[in-house]
């Protein structure tokens, strides 16, 4: 039966050097298990197109009209260390889908066997993490945030040995593209200044179309530059939903600035810019604190590849690259205000506003305080909430130690606007269901081993509406149980 996906290969076309072409391995079973209907809406896709022939479609087993499918080269470093060959090991570019806006969108298979880069792996994932990363991606696009998301999964009807076999499954994942500071630093450590020039251009026409007319090297500063405000932006946003990536390595740092290869992500629950919840991050290096920082540390590995573009003069270069990477931290700070500026309900940030959101936080972190509910809290203190309709959507009371905060937030506040409309602003921006952890890991136990997929849907339909409070949802704004951790994520 024909569908209607249609994919182009721009990536391919353009940037030979930088993939092989490459085919998905043969699957024994592919059942299409979740599509993502709105998404494939959104792309102008078939939903029923996609119904029918998805499990072949996202399993690589059949190509789509005009798909050209390639493994993507890039380096990476690694908790700090040098990569100069990562490129996808277990993942394949299809091709791209120009969405009705015109705009084109990677669909790329992440399980779909090993390639010319899986060095010691076997190409494949296990259906865990692959809904996972799904259930992810959904709630951080509901939560306004930008990320990779899912338009389906397909279990392979194969086994995939890890610790103990997991059945396989296949991830069709779209993305404004996959272009990585690893990409960029494939090209760089090679010295390849022609590729590393189409390679600027291509991610400059893809993703900042309007830094084209640039010349020279003011072309490529003021890429790095912008590619830097997108991940300012990301990096609070993700700060303000309690967000740790979990292995921001550079090859998992979108050149786009969207969230992306988030594996061992999770939420924070305790307020505590410590929280690490990745097995293999054991020294803390991509803690839900140190994001910031590891944000501009990989903008300095970028900018370290573009030197030979900027300027003939590699000092010149280096000191015009320098001064652009300075403004990181001051980018980010007003970012980070913006985002904690709105989850207070003040509407005019002001530098001096960064002390009274530093001082709740430290509150929050001296008292172990659930970071999602102490914001729906003070929404609910604010309006005067009835304490019975609070409990019965799982908002705890603010405790008596936040008094003098708060008597310092309200003066703040001032009156210029009526309280029930700062909290209904302020309900508005501050989620009450966030991807709790026990939720995640029971649904997906669920779904993975059991087959029963119900609990996948009801938690992707409650995280699709994190902010309008429903007393049929408390589960879901609970935090984890104590019986439940010390909770860990693996990849
Ligand atoms: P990730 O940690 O998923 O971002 O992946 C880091 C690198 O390891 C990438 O080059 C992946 O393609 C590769 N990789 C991860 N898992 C596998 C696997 N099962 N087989 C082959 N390569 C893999
Ligand atoms: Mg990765
Ligand atoms: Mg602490």
């Amino acid at each position: 039966m024909e569908t209607e996906l249609q994919l182009e290969s721009n990536f391919a076309e353009q940037l030979a050097g930088l993939y092989s072409e490459w085919q998905a391995a043969p699957v024994p079973n592919p059942k299409l298990l979740l599509l993502n209907e709105g998404l494939a809406a959104q792309l102008g896709l078939s939903v029923a197109a996609l119904r029918s022939d998805g499990a072949a479609l996202f399993s690589g087993q059949r190509l789509a009209s005009g798909s050209r499918p390639v493994a993507q080269a890039y380096a990476g470093h690694q908790f700090g260390v040098f990569n100069p060959q990562l490129g996808d090991g277990r993942a394949l570019l299809l091709g791209e889908i120009r969405d009705p806006q015109g705009k084109l969108w990677d669909l790329h298979l992440k399980g779909s066997g090993r390639t010319p880069f899986s060095r010691g792996g076997d190409g494949k994932a296990a259906l865990g993490p692959m809904l996972r990363e799904y259930v992810i991606g959904e709630a951080l696009h509901a939560l306004g945030i930008p990320s990779t998301r899912a338009l389906g999964v397909v279990a392979t009807g194969e086994t995939v040995q890890r610790e103990q076999p997991l059945p396989g499954a296949i991830l069709a994942r779209v993305a404004s593209s996959h272009l990585r500071v690893g990409t960029f630093q494939f090209v760089a450590v090679r010295e390849q200044e022609d590729l590393l020039r189409r390679l600027a251009d291509y991610a400059i026409a893809r993703h900042y179309p309007e830094l084209a007319e640039l010349c020279g090297g003011e072309r490529y500063l003021a890429f790095v530059d912008a590619v830097m405000q997108r991940q300012a932006r990301l990096i609070a946003q993700w700060m303000g939903v309690g967000f740790i990536h979990g292995v921001m390595n550079t090859d998992n740092m979108s050149i786009a600035g969207e969230s992306i290869d988030f594996g061992p992500c999770a939420f924070l629950d305790a307020y505590d810019p410590g929280t690490v919840f990745s097995s293999i991050d054991q020294n803390g290096r991509y803690a839900y604190g140190e994001q910031p920082r590891i944000g501009q540390w990989n903008l300095v590995r970028l900018a370290e590849c573009l030197v030979p573009l900027v300027a003939d003069d590699v000092d010149q270069a280096i000191a015009r690259l320098t001064e652009t990477l300075q403004r990181f931290p001051q980018l980010y700070q007003q970012a980070w205000r913006e985002v904690f500026a709105r989850k207070l309900g003040i509407p005019d940030v002001r530098a001096e506003d960064g002390a009274l959101m530093e001082d709740f936080l430290l509150l929050l972190d001296q008292e172990h305080a659930d970071f999602t509910l102490a914001f729906r809290s003070l929404a609910a203190d604010l309006q005067d909430m009835d304490p019975a309709q609070r409990e019965r959507l799982g908002i705890p009371a603010i405790p008596e130690s936040w008094a003098s905060w708060r008597a310092r937030w309200h003066a703040r506040l001032g009156d210029a606007r009526p309280a029930g409309a700062v909290a209904a602003a302020m309900d508005a921006v501050n989620p009450l269901y966030i991807p709790r952890n026990h939720q995640v890991e029971i649904t997906l136990a669920a779904a993975s081993q059991s087959n029963d997929s119900r609990l996948l849907e009801k938690l992707l339909t409650v995280l699709a509406d994190p902010y309008t409070a429903r007393l049929e949802y408390l589960p879901y704004s609970e935090p984890m149980p104590g019986s439940f951790g010390p909770y860990r994520t693996f990849c």
